[in-house]
């Protein structure tokens, strides 16, 4: 059986691509598979500001379209398709598509991870008519209207500020007593004039019509209950890793991939990077250099099974 690449990475977000480019500039023949979008979480950052290098914050999609531009201009090449399956026999992985079958002895998972639901009442009946999970997709249709967001990271805090500047008002609603987020960006969060934070609060219930009129809140510290008129809920309460083409790489309790330091996973060839890995910080950086470290390692990787038949 021979191969017909050196890497397949599943996933063209910031980690996948860095990879791509760094695989491919150490003359690897690179194939880069992707179901939707390259760019991954960076296409819903409106103003990326905190990428290194790009001191003028940058669109997120723009930043994603370099990234792709650059891991192609090395030679790594893009696909668009669904992967269904990983599977490992001898040295060789098996990728198949949704319209195809390609084997390489590296695979690099750069899968990411996808939103959380709330799971509370009128969640899912109102997705997409005022319940969104990303403000920079959803936010413009709400122009001057209250808007709701749930959560206390990063993403909540994040997008509020993109959010304020279109609500009339942005109402935070979590359900601890203070931000999970990092304290720069919590605290311009607390200084916004246009963003209300309410600490111990749940968002229970989700009403409306054709689209979100109200919702329910409960004050989990005074065991109160209340309604508020609102136009959008926005859910930012963290994500779920994507793994399910690799059910045999080892996971945390959590369900990331766990890596050693060269994102290697318990699978020899199969390495892990971005959103998908075990992480203590999920930034584009952060990605992007995993995917820096991941392509160094299966480069070397790839030189020690030289010699060695593949089957
Ligand atoms: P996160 O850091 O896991 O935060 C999730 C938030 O949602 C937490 O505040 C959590 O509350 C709350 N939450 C979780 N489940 C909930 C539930 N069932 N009901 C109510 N609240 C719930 O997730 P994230 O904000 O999406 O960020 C994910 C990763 O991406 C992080 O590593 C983050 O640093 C990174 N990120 C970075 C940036 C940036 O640097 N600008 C932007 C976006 C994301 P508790 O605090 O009580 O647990």
């Amino acid at each position: 059986m021979s191969q017909d690449r050196d890497i397949i990475i599943a996933g063209a977000g910031a980690a996948g691509l860095t990879a791509a480019q760094y695989a491919a500039r150490s003359n690897l023949n690179t194939l880069v598979i992707e179901e939707m979008a390259s760019g991954g979480q960076a296409l819903i950052i409106d103003r990326l500001e905190n990428y290194p290098g790009f001191p003028e914050p940058i669109n997120g999609y723009e930043f994603a379209m370099k990234m792709e531009t650059q891991a192609k201009k090395f030679g790594a090449e893009l696909k668009n398709a669904s992967i269904q399956s990983v599977k490992k026999q001898n040295n060789l992985f098996t990728v198949s598509t949704n319209d195809s079958q390609l084997t390489s002895p590296v695979v690099i998972v750069a899968t990411g991870a996808k939103h959380k639901t709330l799971d509370v009442p009128g969640e899912k009946e109102f997705s997409g008519k005022g319940v969104s999970y990303c403000a920079t997709c959803d936010g413009p249709f709400f122009k001057n209207k209250k808007m709701l967001v749930v959560g206390g990271g990063d993403a909540a805090c994040d997008e509020s500020m993109f959010l304020a500047k279109l609500a009339s008002k942005v109402i935070i609603v979590h359900r601890r007593d203070r931000f999970r987020a990092q304290k720069a960006l919590a605290q311009r969060v607390l200084d916004n004039p246009n963003i209300e934070v309410r600490f111990n609060t749940e968002l229970k219930q989700i009403y409306g019509d054709t689209q979100v009129t109200e919702v329910e809140l409960f004050r989990n510290d005074k065991e109160s209950t209340y309604k508020e008129d609102i136009a959008a809920v926005f859910i930012f309460i963290g994500s779920i890793p994507q793994t399910a083409m690799v059910p045999d790489a080892s996971r945390n309790k959590e369900g990331y991939i766990i890596t050693d330091n060269e994102m290697a996973t318990n699978i020899p060839g199969l390495y892990a990077v971005g959103d998908v890995r075990a992480t203590p910080f999920r930034q584009l950086v952060v990605a992007a250099s995993e995917g820096a470290i991941a392509a160094h390692a299966a480069s070397q990787y790839i030189d020690a099974l030289k010699g060695q038949a593949y089957v």
